[in-house]
């Protein structure tokens, strides 16, 4: 992969306010993506991996040089084009227009396979995007933290009928770029959690990034001080070295049941998920032979998925967190399925997160340029100022201000619905402008969106109406996103749950304190979140219409 081109010292984006760009749109952009390949964000930045299984920023590091080139030439009136982490074109187009276009791991439907993805990517034609790796606007764990720490309140609410999780415990897997933000998701919660990951390596930074308390590789001493801390109410996170497909049935087998049980392993990628076995001898066969690796990461997932029917058989919660884990286990013959198809345990979307989506509700976020941390701080002030009655908001923020270490960039993730993305994008771009903070904003969020993603296994799962499987809804965010002035916008496919499954877009938006920009932040913030509520209005729930109905967003009569 273009090795020989790869930096000798780890990437770290360019901070401050003088600019090796024409525009702050291509500079943030530029800075974006050096940030995702920072080696403090990115779990594999020499292979320019940046999160969830292989999701990668660039195709290759010479891919990467002619992105970052093409990136500090643009002009104010460009366009630039990256085919699956390729520039290919720079367009004509107006300064108003997004000045990059990403379009990452799209693949004619019937050819969306990962074996053809496989084949493309081996021929170096094509790249895994994820979401936001590929469209330059991850902010390390603290990405998904947010929705992780929602998800566990909403299950303490909605199952044990309290607020805190505290005296109970959460088993899971994967201590990776997002499955990361479960350990400190979880004890924000106050609950116990024991994380399953494969790789010591993985735990240990964690550890060091202080996202988790503890690590053992001996299951008898994580029991203990599960069994402790359950007892004493004490907040704790454990990561376990071990592998899910023998860690989860061993517990079964000696009756010891969490209870929650959920899991985070990179299943949506057969390739990336580690099956039972000697990690160095796995990586051979992959390369060897990707045929075989598939079969063993099925044998394995068989009794990883397995092992969380019986748990929920006993008793424990069990919800899937989002990659694919359940679909891969059917094709492994574990019946993970009812007779109409539907799931024996649900998706988290179904189960929690919906009902923010009727909202126009998902992963906002923003990032310091400046590279400045008082940056956020100063944003994090005016958020509560913005929402003086929301509670949940300023409690995110404090516990975020306390407990959540800045990796890379300095950023802040908030979920914040339908007006109230507008209303702050407005506040953010004024803080700029009086100098309130010392450099523009990034304002960019996931794709996993209430408007923004089709995924039958995942954000559009068991939909009301039964349009889980339609894929024009993305395909509307992302051309309402260009076409409103967004920085730069994305199309993806696979993520979150592998290919054939999604499909997804992406937007972000660069705060630049002009009033000209205000005007795009307004527009932006309102139609991206507004297709997000209008798609549910649709598909018939009625917090949607209501949203819709407060909130003034024009659907047509019927
Ligand atoms: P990652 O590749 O950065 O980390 C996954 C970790 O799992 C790795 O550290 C790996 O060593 C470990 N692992 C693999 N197989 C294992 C096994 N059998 N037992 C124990 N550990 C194992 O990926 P990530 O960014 O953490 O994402 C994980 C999954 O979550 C992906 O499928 C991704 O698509 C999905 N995802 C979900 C959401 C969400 O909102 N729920 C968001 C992003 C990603």
């Amino acid at each position: 992969m273009s090795e020989e081109l790869r930096p000798q010292d780890p990437i770290h984006a360019p901070t401050g306010t003088r600019r090796s760009c024409k525009t702050w749109d291509a500079e943030a952009a530029l800075r974006m993506l050096m940030n995702n390949l920072d080696d403090r964000v990115a779990v594999d930045w020499k292979n320019l991996i940046v999160y969830g299984g292989t999701g990668r920023a660039a195709r290759n590091w010479k891919e990467y040089h002619r992105i970052v080139a093409a990136l500090k030439s643009l002009a104010p009136d460009e366009t630039l084009c990256i085919q699956s982490g390729k520039p290919v074109y720079i367009a004509k187009t107006d300064q108003e227009a997004p000045r990059v276009i990403l379009a990452n791991s799209n693949l004619v439907p019937a050819w969306a396979t990962p074996e053809e993805f496989d084949r493309l990517d081996r021929m170096g034609l094509m790249m895994y995007g994820q979401m936001t790796a590929g469209s330059w606007i991850y902010i390390g764990t603290q990405g998904i933290l947010q929705g992780t720490y929602e998800t566990f309140a909403a299950i303490a609410k909605q199952a044990f009928k309290t607020e805190s999780l505290c005296g109970k415990w959460i088993l899971t897997a994967g201590m990776g770029g997002m499955s990361g933000a479960q350990p400190v998701a979880a004890t924000m919660n106050e609950a116990v959690i024991l994380d399953v990951e494969v790789r010591p390596e993985r735990i240990e930074r964690k550890v060091k990034e202080g996202y988790c308390d503890r690590m053992t590789d001996r299951l008898d001493e994580a029991l203990e001080w599960i069994g402790t801390a359950c007892r004493i109410g004490q907040p704790l996170s454990i990561g376990l070295v071990g592998n899910a497909g023998e860690v989860y049935p061993e517990l079964v087998r000696r009756g010891r049941i969490p209870d929650i049980v959920t899991d985070q392993t990179p299943a949506h990628d057969l390739l990336s998920y580690v099956p039972i076995g000697d990690v160095a001898e796995l990586d051979r066969l992959r390369e060897r032979d990707p045929k075989a690796y598939r079969q063993k990461s099925l044998d394995t997932i068989a009794r990883h998925a397995g092992a969380i029917l019986a748990m929920q058989s006993a008793g424990a919660v069990a919800v899937d967190y989002g990659n694919n884990l359940r679909a891969q286990a059917a094709d492994a013959g574990v019946p993970v399925q009812n007779p109409d198809g539907s799931f024996k345990y649900p998706g988290f979307v179904p189960a929690y997160i919906r009902p923010l989506f009727c909202e126009g509700k998902g992963p906002f976020r923003w990032a310091a340029l400046s590279g400045d941390p008082k940056d956020i701080h100063r944003i994090d002030r005016a958020l509560k100022g913005a929402f003086p009655k929301d509670r949940a908001l300023k409690r995110w923020v404090d516990l975020a201000q306390r407990k959540i270490p800045f990796t890379g960039l300095p950023a802040r993730i908030c979920w914040l619905g339908y007006g109230d993305r507008a209303k702050f994008g407005l506040v953010i771009n004024d803080l700029v402008r009086k100098g309130e903070v010392k450099g523009p904003i990034v304002i960019g969020r996931d794709h996993l969106d209430c408007g923004s993603v089709a995924s039958p296994y995942r954000e559009t799962e068991g939909m009301d109406d039964g349009s889980d499987a339609v894929g024009d809804w993305p395909l509307l965010n992302f051309a309402l996103n260009a076409i409103s002035g967004a920085s730069w916008v994305s199309f993806h496919h696979g993520g979150g749950v592998g290919m054939g499954n999604s499909l997804h877009a992406g937007m972000v938006i660069v705060a630049d304190g002009t009033k000209r920009r205000a005007q795009r932040l307004e527009r932006v913030l309102t139609v991206d979140p507004g297709i997000g509520v209008a798609r549910h209005v649709d598909a018939g729930y009625d917090l949607a219409r209501q949203t819709a109905q407060k909130k003034k967003i024009k659907i047509p009569k019927k």
